[in-house]
């Protein structure tokens, strides 16, 4: 395992923060602990570019994971920032740019026909969760194991993302007694969810679900699955939750409801509408938002909710995001697809490549994974060894198997290429 030269400037700042924050970062994945690599210090980034503190240049797939749809540093973007800041930071109280990305949120998605902004994806699910138990007066929030919807209580129980990663069931220090208000089912399972409300009639508060799930690396939906979830969550009246952090505004302008033609009740966002800044925003049916406080008794809140800085470089972000430009997203992610899967064949490596629009994983096994049983069984040393390959070369992926690829708007024909030719070292040194 090549290690970091002490001497660096990256080695010297990884022993600082591991002095400082819990396994030396501020959130798990950033620890590279599943691809047995030190981690690294990224100091900027700029358009398909992220360099690290030692000023290694990487074309990066990481895309701070979905937020960056534009690359790192769009000129809108940051102009935007800048002059949002000469009006003060947060000022506390109803903003008129808060107003303006708002209405640019509801006319790509009409069914968020009410809406409000948070600091987190996190806080969007746990909130959105809250006002389905509200409405329903009932408990139990089904879920799909390997969908990670933030760090809530509830809603870590076989969590994807960074959870799936630590290969841990969940997290520790979370009640026996909210577990039990969790159902985990298998993605892509009719059968599944059918029984669920069999077993817990009228128990049912809410389904939540990644309508594409990203965070056991990418996993479609099935034909038929989730309208029948929309059908069967509606048949018991219970509340059907999209959690859209990352499918809003990047498998579409309209998220996953508008490319799969599925209307949930409610909807979570993050990530792309922040431009990059904190956010997090939920909203759906007008009789459910109206339940939230203070138009109903669901308290919810948030000191620097809806905060001037996000707002300006969600909506810089939004007018950025025309039609033309996720057609050239989703071309560019279907020849990088077919291209890594000609590379992996090229170095016969049991390597599949899942894509949904412009959300593609490399999977080290010999078909696409259907749900995340299936994902979890991936040969997880060799992505190791492919994530390595590929970072010596000078490409940054996600630092572990379980994660989405982020291709930008900003990568290039060159750069895509570029990935290519180095993935075809890359599979060769995945099978050593
Ligand atoms: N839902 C999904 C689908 C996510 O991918 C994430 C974060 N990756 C979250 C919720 C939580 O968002 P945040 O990290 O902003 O709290």
């Amino acid at each position: 395992m090549p290690g970091i030269a002490t001497e660096s400037v990256v080695g010297q700042l990884v022993d600082r923060a591991e002095r400082l924050f819990p396994g030396g970062v501020n959130s798990p994945v950033r620890a590279f602990k599943a691809v047995d690599r030190p981690p690294l210090v990224i100091e900027g980034g700029n358009g398909p570019h992220v360099w690290d503190a030692d000023g290694r240049r990487y074309i990066d797939y990481i895309g701070a994971w979905g937020a960056a749809i534009l690359g790192h540093g769009h000129p809108k973007v940051i102009a935007a920032i800048v002059d949002a800041t000469q009006n003060g930071l947060a000022l506390g109280a109803t903003h008129p740019l808060e107003i303006e990305l708002g209405e640019a949120i509801q006319l790509a998605m009409p069914s968020l026909q009410r809406l409000r902004f948070t600091s987190s994806g996190t806080e969007a699910v746990m909130s959105a969760v809250r006002v389905a138990r509200a409405a329903t007066g009932r408990d139990i929030v089904v879920k799909f194991a390997g969908s990670y919807h933030g760090h809530s209580d509830g809603l870590l129980v076989e969590a994807g993302s960074g959870v799936a990663t630590q290969a841990i069931a969940g997290s520790a220090g979370v009640p026996e007694a909210v577990v039990g208000k969790s159902v985990v089912l298998s993605f892509n399972d009719p059968a599944a969810v059918t029984n669920a409300f069999a077993s817990h009639a009228g128990g049912i508060a809410a389904v939540v679900v990644e309508p594409v799930i990203a965070n056991s690396g990418v996993i479609a939906p099935a034909a038929g699955f989730l309208e029948h979830v929309r059908e069967t969550t509606r048949a018991n009246g219970a509340i059907l939750i999209f959690d859209e952090v990352i499918t809003g505004f990047r498998v579409a302008s309209g998220g996953a409801q508008a490319r799969l033609g599925i209307t949930p009740d409610l909807t979570t966002l993050g990530k792309i509408i922040g431009g990059g800044m904190p956010i997090g925003a939920y909203g759906g049916r007008v009789d459910l938002m109206d339940l939230v406080a203070p138009a109903g008794p669901v308290y919810q809140a948030g000191t620097l909710s809806g905060h001037p800085l996000s707002m300006a470089a969600g909506i810089a972000t939004l007018q950025e995001l025309t039609a033309d430009r996720y057609v050239g997203l989703e071309d560019a992610a279907a020849e990088l697809a077919s291209g890594l899967r000609e590379a992996a064949a090229a170095a016969a490596s049991p390597a599949t490549v899942a894509r949904f629009g412009p959300l593609l994983t490399v999977f080290f096994r010999a078909t696409l994974p259907t749900d995340s049983e299936q994902a979890l069984e991936c040969d997880r040393s060799a992505y190791a060894r492919f994530f390595g390959s590929m970072l010596d070369q000078g490409f940054l992926l996600p630092p572990s198997q379980f994660e989405a690829w982020f291709p930008s708007m900003a990568h290039g024909p060159d750069d895509i290429k570029a990935t290519v030719t180095a993935a075809r070292v890359a599979f060769e040194e995945a099978g050593r």
